[in-house]
């Protein structure tokens, strides 16, 4: 099958209310034209400067969503452009993207992510960490953002009961910010960005309202 293929028939298994973002990090225009041309307009990157190139050179249509970890100093360079930010795990970067997305006059939706992994290298808040963070008077003033919801990334290992429950915790803790956490103006929780290639069935299954797949649609990455 090739990307266009694979694309199709991944997005008719998904649910209607799962959104599909296409992680192209590493992958050629002409592969991320091959996704466009049959109709996808969401795509992931987890480097800025891949995510600027690649908005200079592709259509003006596509959404760019920034998945990866994110350093303070390159929020600059994306603030005019980016659709969605899903790796925010502090409220200092979250200052930041308040501070650029001012400047670009704009309101940049951002999702929290969760530490649910059972791993150290996995980036993210604990979920005490969160409700201090909604509950400070500095996220109250920050307007030029808004916390559409959260982000996790669950271990990765084979032991799918592990990744159920990881999922599900993030679902839990979702629930439970938004009964205690009511709709502002910088906050309107629905998002539960949750599952990649491996693991995107089980996160479905636990509440997932957003997948990001790469490989599964592109091939594998070669990095170099
Ligand atoms: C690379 C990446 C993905 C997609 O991974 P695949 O296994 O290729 O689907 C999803 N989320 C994040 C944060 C990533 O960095």
């Amino acid at each position: 099958m090739n990307i266009k293929q694979r694309l199709l028939s991944l997005k008719e298994s998904l649910p209607e209310n799962v959104n599909l973002v296409a992680v192209s990090k590493t992958k050629s225009n002409d592969d991320i034209l091959e996704a466009y041309q049959a109709g996808q307009r969401v795509f992931g990157e987890n480097k800025v400067q891949e995510m600027v190139d690649k908005w200079e050179q592709l259509p003006k249509d596509i959404q760019w969503h920034m998945i990866g970890h994110l350093q303070r100093n390159k929020v600059k360079y994306m603030a005019s452009f980016v659709s969605l930010i899903h790796g925010v795990d502090s409220l200092k970067l979250l200052k930041e993207i308040n501070k650029q997305a001012l400047k670009v006059e704009r309101v940049i939706p951002c999702l929290l992510q969760v530490h649910i992994a059972d791993e150290e290298t996995k980036f993210g808040l604990t979920s005490q960490e969160l409700d201090e963070l909604l509950n400070s008077d500095t996220f109250k003033k920050l307007k030029a953002i808004k916390v559409v919801g959260l982000m996790g990334m669950a271990t990765f290992t084979q032991d799918t009961k592990q990744i159920e429950q990881e999922f599900r915790y993030l679902n839990s803790i979702f629930e439970s910010l938004k009964s205690t956490h009511p709709k502002a103006d910088n906050l309107e929780l629905t998002v539960r960005s949750m599952g990649m290639s491996g693991d995107f069935k089980i996160a479905i299954q636990c509440g997932s309202t957003m997948v990001r797949i790469g490989s599964h649609i592109f091939g594998s990455r070669n990095y170099n």
